[in-house]
């Protein structure tokens, strides 16, 4: 199985908070052990300046000057002291004089503390005190024999003359040890944030992932026939933009798959009702309930019948061939007031016979357009048809054009026949739709303008009902050409 976004989003945060709560871990650790060894250095330092002071101003007997040892009282308080340093620090000291002898009080320690002593490294003190003796402060980090060693060591000044040096070392573990409790609670406060950062991602990938497994469980919905579903609109911009796309989409779907339900419908009522009354009236002739005499006139019916599914059936094959794009358009330029004339020529005996009044305004004499010939030849012929459908008798047509820019030609189709209702605009241009059912039932198809849209869309341009107060008006666009040479000769 795949894995999932909200488990690749989680490790992905995981990891990345792991990273810096480890990387931050480092800095703070180094920054700290590092802090911790400089304060403890300083300490160390004024500790060993005390001690340099102390062996410094204490009085001296004759017999311990030559020995370099401090005055009795003195001895007390140098005793007293390194014993604290010993106690506070971890470290032991030593005073030693120019000829490197270590005093007394430093050696009473080493006797009493085993540990001490095994630390105590000879060679390395000496190498120290060199440097001290000459004048100069050593801090130091050194392998002594039981590990890593620091190290201070100062010299002791008296009367401007270095008269010996105050060593302090310590083991290393014993600065670490200061600083080892802290990183304990800085790994511990790491973890909780690791803990609550967790949680924190945890809630918000599944609320992140929660929209797109809604997103795909209506995909399979939709896969399954089922187009109602609507996903909500919420979430971050991405999200919401899917989600709306989604709707969107899913909306579409839904009107297709209505639009291919109505059009089956649709076309089987269209089919059906030509096909019941030719059978009706075959059968009729057969059983002999149609007399003989009445023959022609229900043969006349069955024909128009059968005329009117051939109608049909050539229109939906142009309109299907039209909208799959097999027909690829055949442009010329044309006279498009010609096309108009020959259109009403043909049409003369229908606008005689409901005596209707025809009338033509064109604005140029000639106006040259470059579109498919034959098929804009179509749609006169059906808003033609449609006029005069829908006008009484002894009403008025009218095929207006009129030049709307440069490059744009209209050409408008009106009546003042039953007009169209303005609930209906929207829907005249889709297949099958017929407006005034009462009006219109058996009459139409419904295609003519679904047709006529087509062409037009193929043509990139476009068919509208305008406003009208009575009657309707439906115009149509043109690219506008300049007129052939052959013409412009004329
Ligand atoms: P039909 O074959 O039924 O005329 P159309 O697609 O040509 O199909 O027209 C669709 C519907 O638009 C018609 O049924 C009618 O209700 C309405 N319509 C079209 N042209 C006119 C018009 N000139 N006057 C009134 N209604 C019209």
């Amino acid at each position: 199985m795949r894995p999932t976004t909200f488990s690749r989003l989680m490790l992905v945060f995981m990891l990345v908070i792991a990273l810096c709560v480890a990387l931050l871990m480092g800095i703070f650790y180094f920054t700290m052990r590092d802090a911790q060894i400089e304060s403890r250095m300083d300490a160390l330092k004024a500790q060993a300046y005390d001690i340099a002071y102390l062996a410094a101003t204490t009085e001296t007997s004759r017999l311990e000057t030559a020995l370099g040892l401090p005055t009795t009282s003195g001895r007390e308080m140098m005793r007293h002291k390194l014993r604290s340093v010993y106690d506070e620090y971890s470290a032991y000291c030593m005073v030693v004089d120019r000829s490197g002898q270590i005093t007394a009080y430093f050696l009473s320690i080493l006797e009493e503390n085993t540990d001490l002593r095994a630390a105590f490294d000879a060679r390395h003190i000496v190498k120290t005190l060199n440097t001290v003796l000459s004048g100069r402060e050593v801090v130091a980090q050194d392998q002594g024999a039981n590990g890593p060693m620091f190290t201070v060591a100062v010299p002791w000044i008296r009367n401007d003359r270095v008269m010996g040096a105050v060593l302090i070392q310590t083991a290393a573990q014993n600065v670490r040890s200061a600083y080892e409790g802290l990183t304990a609670k800085v790994a511990l406060a790491a973890l909780l944030t690791a803990l609550v950062a967790g949680l924190l991602i945890l809630s918000y990938t599944r609320r992140l992932s929660k929209p797109l497994r809604e997103i795909a469980d209506n995909a399979s919905s939709m896969a399954a026939g089922d187009f109602s579903h609507r996903v909500p609109e919420t979430g971050s911009r991405e999200i919401y933009d899917l989600a709306v796309a989604f709707n969107t989409m899913s909306g579409k779907l839904e009107e297709t798959e209505q639009t291919r339900r109505d059009f089956i419908a649709n076309l089987s009522h269209e089919l059906r009702s030509p096909m019941t009354n030719i059978r009706g009236f075959l059968q009729g002739m057969l059983d002999g309930t149609i007399p003989t005499a009445d023959y022609e006139r229900y043969l006349g019916i069955v024909l128009s019948e059968t005329n009117r599914m051939t109608k049909l059936v050539t229109s939906l094959l142009n309109l299907s061939r039209m909208e799959n794009d097999d027909t690829a358009l055949s442009l010329s330029t044309f006279n498009i007031n010609e096309l108009i004339r020959l259109v009403l020529i043909a049409k003369v005996n229908q606008i005689e016979e409901k005596g209707l009044d025809m009338q033509l305004q064109f604005e140029e004499d000639s106006s040259f357009v470059l579109a498919d010939h034959d098929q804009i030849e179509q749609v006169l012929i059906n808003l033609m048809d449609n006029a005069i459908k829908f006008t009484p008798h002894g009403g008025r047509i009218q095929v207006l054009t009129c030049a709307i820019d440069t490059a744009t030609m209209g050409i408008t189709v009106q009546d003042n026949g039953i007009g169209i209702l303005e609930q209906d605009i929207p829907y005249i241009f889709d297949r099958f739709y017929t407006a005034d059912k009462a009006h219109t039932v058996g009459q139409g198809t419904g295609l003519g303008l679904a047709i006529c849209k087509t062409i037009l869309e193929k043509h990139h341009q476009r068919i509208e009902v305008l406003p009208r107060e009575s009657g309707s008006a439906i115009r149509f666009t043109l690219q506008r050409a300049k007129a052939p040479l052959a013409e412009v000769a004329k």
